[in-house]
């Protein structure tokens, strides 16, 4: 531990607010015989509660459920198929939780789980509702302890390793903190273990064929992820404007250790997770469809506001809720593009009215407006834009 590292580990935390925490298998789960380290749990679990009385947000992302429940089973979980691996899964998920559940909760914190696929974070609507709910949960004080759901899982279409699964979660709830506790403090020049000259990296702004090489194969032990994979992980949270980092986990708190100036290899992307967000939407998207917007509206978009259903005219295009939408003003300019709260057929019931309506018009209550402000891109704000 430095004094310059715990200058550095202590700025770059403290300018965090919402915080993904990967917990990998080989921390909580004994390698010779599976057991669960129930007092690294515990300690790791104050330094939870130490972040949240820091104001941050914390969504944990943990591995372990194969590893306990081929324990249980007496499977060899080096040697598993899908489908005895799925099994192990079932039994040690539950396991987990109530590790989580108790572990959390002698913190005063509530768990709670959330089981995701690769479909549920490619697929737009199922992508939408994950999302929601973890905000709920935010909102209610409740802290998600994330997995893959690998019972349902297929072998083509699975995450597999929980960096990148972790990764694509902090893009989904706009973390601007990424935390990978590991078995290794960080990224080497050359595998330590074997070469005595590795340099340890403690930062990459840029993610270069010259990194990628220097990570190698995948790792071993109860574990799916290697450098590689967490290489992946962190050019998915670059892209997403999260910071992330590689800290070892193999010490009791290790995040008041990452404070104190512990080890760690930092990824620093250019930009944050808002100006990320709104690049993806102005430049990947295509839209599906276009709002007609009033002089009201477009004005009030200019002003930095969302887009209500009372200030849209017409609707045309065929889209479902999260679809890119282009918006139209008056004199027939596109001012911006956005990703839409409703399906076209239920936008074409709300327009010109006022959001108290929607739950009598729709028979739900759904968002007050169209498009929030931070789905919403103008033109002028676009990549290339002429400055205003
Ligand atoms: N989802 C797997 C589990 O809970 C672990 C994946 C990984 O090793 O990253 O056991």
């Amino acid at each position: 531990m430095t004094d310059a590292g715990q200058t550095t580990n202590g700025a770059r935390l403290a300018s965090a607010s919402r915080v993904v925490l990967k917990i990998g298998s080989a921390l909580l789960v004994e390698q010779s015989d599976g057991a669960l380290h129930r007092s690294w749990l515990e300690a790791l679990c104050a330094d939870v509660l130490m972040l949240r009385k820091q104001g941050k947000e914390v969504i944990l992302v943990s591995s372990g459920a194969v590893a306990l429940g081929a324990r249980q089973l007496k499977i060899d979980s080096r040697r598993a198929r899908l489908p005895d691996h799925q099994a192990a899964a079932a039994v040690g998920q539950i396991q987990l939780a109530h590790a989580y559940e108790e572990a959390l909760g002698g913190f005063g914190l509530t768990a709670a789980q959330i089981l995701l696929t690769l479909d549920d974070s490619e697929s737009r609507p199922r992508y939408l509702n994950a999302v929601n709910t973890f905000f709920t949960l935010l909102r209610y004080g409740a802290v998600p302890v994330v997995n893959e759901n690998d019972t349902v899982a297929t072998q083509e279409l699975r995450y597999g390793d929980n960096d990148r699964l972790a990764a694509r979660v902090a893009q989904m709830v706009s973390a601007d903190c990424l935390i990978l506790l590991s078995d290794v403090d960080g990224l080497y020049t050359a595998d330590p273990q074997t070469d005595a000259s590795a340099r340890h990296i403690p930062e990459v702004a840029r993610l270069t064929k010259e990194f990628l090489d220097m990570a190698g194969g995948p790792g071993s032990g109860h574990g799916s992820g290697g450098m590689r994979t967490k290489l992946d992980a962190a050019r998915i949270a670059m892209g997403a404007g999260c910071q992330m980092l590689i800290t070892s986990g193999r010490v009791m708190r290790p995040i008041q250790a990452l404070e104190q100036g512990a080890r760690a290899t930092w990824f620093l992307p250019e930009s944050t997770p808002r100006a990320a967000r709104k690049q993806w939407i102005a430049g990947t998207l295509k839209p599906k469809g276009s709002l007609q917007l009033d002089k009201g509206a477009a004005l009030a978009l200019e002003g930095g506001r969302s887009l209500l259903p009372a200030g849209v005219t017409a609707v045309e295009g065929s889209f479902v809720r999260g679809d890119a939408v282009s918006l139209i003003d008056p004199d027939g300019n596109e001012i911006g593009r956005g990703l839409v709260a409703y399906a076209a057929g239920e936008a074409r019931a709300i327009i010109g009215r006022q959001s108290a309506a929607i739950p009598e018009i729709l028979g739900y209550r759904g968002r007050e407006e169209m498009i929030h402000r931070d789905d919403l891109v103008l033109a002028r704000e676009r990549p290339g834009a002429a400055p205003a």
